[in-house]
């Protein structure tokens, strides 16, 4: 097999050189990395569970007319995407306090805010990704009144269809982060959701019992992570009982 051009390795993911101009193949990683890639491991099928939960997500926001990168998936790990330029943010909407917004404000974890807040930090790992006001990342260029507009917008779009998609299934979506990238078409920019939406970037709690079903659970050891990922993708409907996600060796057949 031909070997592929590695465009960019990062923690959870490795971008391939696409088979187009314009786009590019998304390999997701079994490797798990919480503050700041202090806590790592390897979780058995993660990788397989996180392409197909982004694949759902990015394809249901793409049916209600959320622009966004995913074109379709290639295989059990990889995904063919648009080729975009990242605005150098994380985009973080929150639905209820957790994390280090109740740390900050010594709030009790889980509690309701009066509406969703939106904040953002500026992306570098060396930095510890620092929350940003508005007024910097206007200042230092990352991204004009206008992109925020519709940054804003459509990052509410999306909380509102997670946080649907969620409740549906006994879910209660606490807090997620997602990223943007730009595309030209012609002489026109345009904003799309990129990256990925799974487990590793939100917080999800069962509505009953409060179990925590994400990334949480590898950084405050609170069990096996890849029971609580494979919990969210079969309650969605998303993993076919006949898929296994952990790499199986092969068995003898009598
Ligand atoms: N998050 C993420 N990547 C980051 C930081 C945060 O995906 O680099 C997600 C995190 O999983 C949570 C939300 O963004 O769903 C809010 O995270 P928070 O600011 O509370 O930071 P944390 O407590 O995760 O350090």
């Amino acid at each position: 097999m031909a070997r592929r051009k590695k465009i960019y390795e990062g923690k959870a993911k490795i971008l391939y050189e696409g088979p187009e101009p314009g786009t590019l193949v998304q390999y997701f990683k079994d490797d798990a990395t919480a503050f700041n890639a202090e806590k790592k491991d390897v979780i058995d099928g993660k990788g397989v569970l996180n392409n197909r939960l982004s694949e759902f997500f990015m394809t249901g926001l793409n049916n209600i007319g959320v622009p966004n990168h995913f074109l379709k998936r290639l295989n059990m790990r990889e995904q063919l995407i648009r080729s975009c330029e990242i605005v150098p943010l994380e985009v973080i909407v929150r639905n209820f306090a957790a994390g280090s917004m109740a740390k900050r404000l010594g709030m009790e974890e889980g509690s309701q805010l009066p509406r969703p807040v939106i904040e953002f930090s500026y992306k570098d790992d060396s930095l510890g990704d620092p929350l940003v006001p508005e007024e910097y990342i206007m200042a230092f260029g990352w991204a004009s009144q206008q992109d925020m507009d519709d940054i804003v917008a459509m990052a509410l779009r999306v909380n509102d269809f997670l946080a649907g998609v969620m409740f549906g299934v006994g879910i209660k979506l606490i807090d997620f982060k997602i990223e943007f990238g730009r595309v030209w078409e012609g002489d026109f920019m345009r904003l799309i959701v990129a990256d990925e939406i799974s487990p590793d970037s939100c917080r999800l709690w069962d509505i009953e019992t409060g179990r925590k079903l994400d990334k949480d659970v590898f950084r405050q050891d609170l069990g096996s992570l890849s029971d609580a990922y494979s919990e969210v993708a079969r309650r969605l409907g998303v993993l076919p009982g006949n898929v296994t996600t952990t790499n199986t060796k092969p068995t003898l057949v009598n």
